[in-house]
């Protein structure tokens, strides 16, 4: 299928379309879809997003707006500096702060009303200190060992006279993504019980994947992000989400190459037929990863096929190595009238899914999309308000 040509008004931001080597288009109406779609699962509860990582490489200035204007009011973000970020262009959001809080960054969190999530004894004095009673965030860690008071910790804290006001009791998943994992059962579990002790405030546990393991997992607020951004949700299933980014690079040069020549660094690839070679002007500087070239990287062993961009109809392999600046396609089975110097190959978007070229890379979809890079051109669809 070739995707539609977009036809709706674009707002351009970044490197200047002409100038540039490679485009995002970012479709903000989708990313809504996609939200609507994970709040109607989250009911009885309802959905927040997750908006860290510039909302995973999507830009919190165009994502936040689009989604508080769709009526989600909750956000997350991993640090203080996002959460201005958010503030900036969402005044009445609620916005909690993950990744915990230093002494020495309190002020901005009461003067932007930004709500710590307090994970240790310490932050929680810190924000008795700072905060006073402005609302915060208690987290749990029910068995990732990462972030977060043990559960003994949190009981004992809803039990003592409480120092700070927390709104939400909140905890994360170490298996969201493996629904059959044992883990998942006894995190939530053990999330019930602290919960107990916390009486009537909100409470969360789900990430994306979360939303999709049953009601159990669903509480108050769920906080979806890579879904929203149309990743995939549970590893290997089909996905439910659609897609909100289309990265595509630019020809910068189509060539004739004769069987038994090599191309690219290393030569790493022989050519097993006379070949044409699309020369396009990204590369992993751009986030699109080394180790999802063709051969001639270490995966290559183990996974035997590299990335697949998509042009004219068809899936076109992404041959040698991608370098930091080029990434070479075997174009020799789209038709020759069909492609010229200029034109875009998609990397991953309605043709080709974001997750599939992580996998080739030997990651996974999250670490592609907030690895994008300064360098596309980015334009925007959708949202009219924007
Ligand atoms: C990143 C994060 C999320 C969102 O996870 P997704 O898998 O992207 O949905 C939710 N909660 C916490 C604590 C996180 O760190």
């Amino acid at each position: 299928m070739i995707s539609p040509p977009l036809e709706q008004p674009v707002l351009p931001t970044g490197t200047d379309r002409l100038l540039a080597g490679g485009r995002l288009t970012i479709d903000l109406d989708t990313l809504v879809d996609n939200w609507k779609a994970l709040n109607a699962r989250s009911r009885p509860g309802r959905a927040a997003a997750v908006v860290k990582a510039d909302a995973y490489g999507c830009g919190i200035a165009q994502v936040v707006p689009a989604l508080f204007a769709a009526g989600c009011d909750s956000f997350f973000v991993a640090l203080p500096e996002e959460g201005l970020r958010v503030r900036d262009v969402a005044p009445r959001a609620r916005i909690f702060v993950l990744n915990g809080l230093f002494d020495d960054a309190a002020p901005a969190f009461t003067d932007a009303d930004l709500i710590p999530v307090l994970g240790s004894d310490h932050e929680i004095a810190t924000w008795a200190k700072h905060g006073r009673r402005k609302p915060c965030a208690i987290h749990v860690d029910t068995g990732m060992n990462r972030l977060g008071l043990t559960p003994d910790e949190a009981i004992a804290f809803a039990e003592n006279a409480k120092s700070v006001r927390p709104v939400l009791l909140m905890s994360h998943l170490a298996c969201g993504d493996t629904p059959e994992s044992g883990m998942n059962r006894q995190q939530l579990s053990i999330f019930q019980k602290v919960r107990a002790a916390f009486g009537e405030i909100e409470s969360s546990l789900a990430n994306s994947a979360g939303i999709f393991l049953g009601a159990d997992y669903l509480f108050d607020l769920t906080r979806p992000g890579i879904a929203l951004y149309g990743g995939e949700v549970v590893s290997g299933a089909a996905n439910p989400m659609k897609p909100v980014v289309t990265a595509e690079t630019r020809i910068v040069q189509i060539r004739h190459a004769v069987k038994g020549e090599t191309a690219g660094y290393g030569a790493a690839m022989t050519l097993a037929r006379d070949t044409r070679i699309a020369v396009c002007s990204t590369g992993y500087a751009d986030g699109y990863l080394r180790s999802a070239s063709g051969s001639g990287v270490p995966l290559r062993t183990t996974v035997t096929e590299g990335a697949h961009g998509f042009i004219a109809g068809r899936r076109v392999p992404v041959i040698g190595r991608i370098t930091m600046d080029l990434t070479s396609f075997d174009v020799t089975d789209v038709p020759e009238d069909a492609i010229k110097a200029g034109d875009h190959i998609e990397l991953f978007g309605p043709n080709i899914a974001l997750d599939d070229v992580a996998r080739a890379a030997g990651t996974i979809g999250y670490e592609l999309l907030t690895g994008l890079g300064r360098r596309y051109h980015r334009r925007y669809i959708g949202a009219e308000i924007l």
